[in-house]
């Protein structure tokens, strides 16, 4: 939806190779039947970033905080790359939320979230979210026709002279929910909002057992690494000051010793913690991706997702924090002897 009044066929979004590995899949294949594609670069490689954005190219994309593997995005360089190519860069903020991060602040033109998540924050919704800042100018090149020429598919309405900063939101409802049909269902939106009116208060936990959590296994023994971007061992810890000040969010992984063994042991021992892919909920979730969402895989390419055979990756919820790390020390003893 949000690359919908952007692109066109030929076009390319620039995207980091750390994403959602949902994302990934849609901007790998589903993407090119409509004549779309993406140019995967390492969004800290800042160099390269600029070298991929091309005459075709129509958005930046990167997430504010990518799991697994906690790698944070530097927003404002990206943002200031973007601007040099005259396109927007498209900042996805599930991991974090807009408690933690608000990416326009931070140069981006439109945010996206997976509204399943924090936003809602209990698992009972499947919704996205599109925000535009309203600050981009589609009139200052020839890029984005949709939005700065007559529009065909709406009584030819040039809906940026129309509608000035509201002009890609209204695109985005008047033919991209219109014709495309993603729109969210009332019962869906209610949860929605009544989940967003605790957010502030479920992130502030959710950072706080999250920080605590990651602390002390990084000290235990049985357990070999944990990527969580507010430790001090983190290589992004100090981006998340800048980015993140108020918590680096409540999703992390940690390496086991002992291997996949040990972590199939771990999720079958664990019992505070739900079994499941998602994530961003109030309840404490653990998956080990290497044995279920990325099992079909090969080892090297798990390793590049972060995802290796002994990495599990934890959501943190809001639970008191105590029980979580009880549960962990017992599962962990269960696993790695
Ligand atoms: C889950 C997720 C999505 C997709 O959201 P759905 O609501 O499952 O469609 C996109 N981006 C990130 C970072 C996610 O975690």
């Amino acid at each position: 939806m949000a690359l919908f009044p952007l692109m066109r066929p030929g076009c390319n979004v620039v995207a980091s190779t750390r994403l959602y590995g949902g994302t990934i899949q849609q901007f790998t294949n589903t993407i090119r039947t409509f004549g779309w594609s993406a140019k995967f670069v390492d969004s800290d490689d800042l160099a390269a970033v600029e070298a991929a954005c091309d005459a075709h190219t129509r958005a930046i994309f990167c997430e504010t905080i990518a799991n697994p593997g906690g790698y944070i995005s530097d927003l404002p360089a990206l943002a200031a790359i973007a601007d040099r190519a005259g396109v927007p860069l498209i900042v996805d903020n599930t991991t974090v939320s807009p408690y933690l991060c608000r990416p326009i602040e931070h140069g981006a033109t439109l945010v996206v979230h997976s509204a399943t998540k924090y936003l809602t924050g209990n698992g009972t919704v499947t919704g996205g979210i599109v925000v535009d800042s309203g600050k981009f100018d589609w009139s200052a090149s020839e890029k984005f026709p949709a939005l700065s020429q007559p529009e065909p598919a709406y009584h030819d309405l040039t809906f940026h002279a129309a509608l000035g900063a509201m002009a890609f939101t209204f695109h985005s409802i008047a033919v991209g929910l219109r014709d495309l049909g993603m729109t969210m269902n009332p019962q869906g939106a209610h949860y929605t909002l009544m989940g967003i009116e605790t957010l502030g208060l479920r992130m502030q936990r959710h950072v706080e057992n999250a920080q605590k959590v990651a602390e002390w296994l990084e000290a235990d023994p049985r357990v070999e690494f944990v990527t969580y971007a507010g430790l001090k061992s983190s290589p992004y810890h100090d981006r998340a000051a800048q980015i993140v000040p108020k918590g680096a969010g409540g999703l992390f992984t940690l390496a086991l010793k002992g291997g996949y063994d040990a972590c199939v042991k771990l999720i079958d021992n664990l019992k505070l913690f739900s079994h499941v892919a998602n994530l961003g909920d109030t309840r404490s979730l653990v998956i080990h991706s290497a044995s279920t969402t990325h099992r079909q895989l090969s080892p090297e390419a798990q390793i590049k997702a972060g995802a290796a055979p002994d990495v599990v990756r934890l959501s943190i919820g809001i639970e008191n924090v105590e029980d979580i790390i009880a549960d962990l020390d017992q599962a962990l003893a269960a696993a790695v002897v």
